[in-house]
């Protein structure tokens, strides 16, 4: 590294990529750096996300990180009330282990100084104007320590933000608001191949929900489910997940098993200071409903460094100025986190039945779509649960 920067960003994840090679673009001095060996390994995830158009607009995505295109989702819901939401493109499938160092690549080919097995230990306070990074580089006997001076730092170190919690902003993970995920990869497709296939409601559970997304390229699926840490399910997820595994696909033969912690708690209310911004899981960007981050931390890592370059721009970056950022992101996706993050406590506030219920009204809606038709058709026992949901707090 040099020791000066306009921006230091901290993890090569979606967002740090997405903010770094914005940034570099817009004309400003950029170093971004990454605790790993290897940028995206190993994958965290289910590797779900919204459509292709959602992420092409940081450009068309390589073929190679694109897995399925996917048409609908299906979900096997309580009491055999099951939903067929077909939708041409709804959705795709990465293939993160290309797909993060991809990102990465672009950035560091338009003038990012990528830097791997580098660890930000430290970030200090604003001093005539720029932040310290400390950062480790290398590891065991070849380790070394050094500082590293910037006008902005953005972390987007990922879900445990040691970096977030250590400059005093208020994102530690709450039991209630995060869920624990285990991720099965399983040879071959198991279930439709151009779905997204999930199992809720049933057990009882609706403090989250079994998955099975295909990679048709790799001919794997992968096979999971997250849940709510502070209830019994969060703390047996793997456990769980194996016995669904077999019940469901009996003889499923498993590549690999990865887990991990997803954010549910909807964004949080302040993650900006001077000079300093979180980007993606560190923010709590996930959606809090069905625990997908990986377009929210891309486009937040976007708006970041819009904001940032008209900041530097007018010589203004402060928590003040930089409030513009957390802003961009609420009015784009929190307002609707926000919604989603109400239909998810309302789901554990309502028994078997009344969940059979809001799973008609669904089911009609996946028939019909937001026609007059789907609410003609709705039985008043799901209505009741509908205005119960619009009442809930
Ligand atoms: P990350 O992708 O976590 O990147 C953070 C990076 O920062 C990492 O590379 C890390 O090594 C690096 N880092 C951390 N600390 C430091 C440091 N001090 N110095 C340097 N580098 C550092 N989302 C979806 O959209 N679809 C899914 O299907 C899906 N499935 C999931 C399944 C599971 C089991 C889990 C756990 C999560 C899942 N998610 C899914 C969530 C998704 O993985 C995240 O929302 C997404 O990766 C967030 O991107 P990010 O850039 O904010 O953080």
């Amino acid at each position: 590294c040099n020791n000066e920067y306009d921006v230091v960003v901290i993890g090569a994840g979606p967002g740090g990529s997405v903010a770094a090679r914005n940034l570099s673009r817009a004309g400003h001095k950029v170093l971004l750096l990454e605790k790993r060996e290897k940028i995206g390994y190993p994958v965290r995830c289910g590797e779900a996300s919204t459509k292709l158009s959602d992420l092409q607009t940081y450009g068309p995505i390589d073929e190679d990180c694109i897995e399925t295109i996917i048409n609908g989702l299906y979900i096997y819901g309580p009491n055999g009330v099951n939903i067929d939401l077909a939708q041409k493109g709804t959705g795709i499938m990465l293939n993160r282990e290309k797909f993060d160092p991809w990102l990465a690549h672009l950035a560091a080919n338009d003038g990012v100084e990528v830097v791997t097995r580098a660890r930000a230990e430290f970030v200090g306070d604003v001093e005539s104007g720029t932040r310290l990074v400390r950062v480790k580089l290398g590891e065991g006997a070849g380790e070394t320590t050094e500082e590293v001076r910037a006008k902005m730092v953005i972390a987007a170190d990922g879900v445990e933000s040691r970096i977030g919690r250590q400059v005093g902003l208020d994102c530690l993970q709450k039991p209630a608001f995060t869920c624990t995920g285990v991720d099965i990869q399983v040879q071959g497709i198991l279930t439709k191949p151009d779905y997204l296939t999930f199992w809720q409601g049933h057990d009882f559970i609706n403090d989250g929900y079994i998955w099975s997304f295909p990679k048709v390229k790799s001919n794997v699926t992968n096979f999971g489910a997250g849940f709510l840490i502070s209830n019994n399910h969060g703390s047996n997820v793997l456990d769980i997940t194996m016995e669904w595994l077999y019940k469901l696909f009996p003889g499923a033969q498993i590549n690999h098993v990865v887990g991990g912690v997803i954010p549910v708690s909807s964004v949080l209310k302040d993650y900006t200071l001077d000079r300093f911004a979180l980007v993606g899981d560190a923010a709590h960007h996930t959606n809090p409903l069905t625990g997908g981050g990986i377009a929210a931390a891309m486009r937040a890592g976007r708006f970041c460094a819009q904001t940032v370059h008209e900041g530097f721009e007018c010589g203004n970056l402060s928590k003040e100025f930089l409030k513009t950022y957390e802003k961009r992101c609420y009015d784009y996706f929190g307002r609707m986190h926000d919604f989603e993050y109400k239909f998810r406590r309302f789901l554990l506030n309502v028994n078997k039945e009344e969940q059979t219920e809001l799973y008609k009204v669904l089911q009609n809606f996946a028939k019909h779509g937001c026609k007059k038709r789907a609410f003609l058709q709705t039985p008043v026992s799901s209505a009741k649960m509908l205005y119960k949901f619009l009442k809930f707090k």
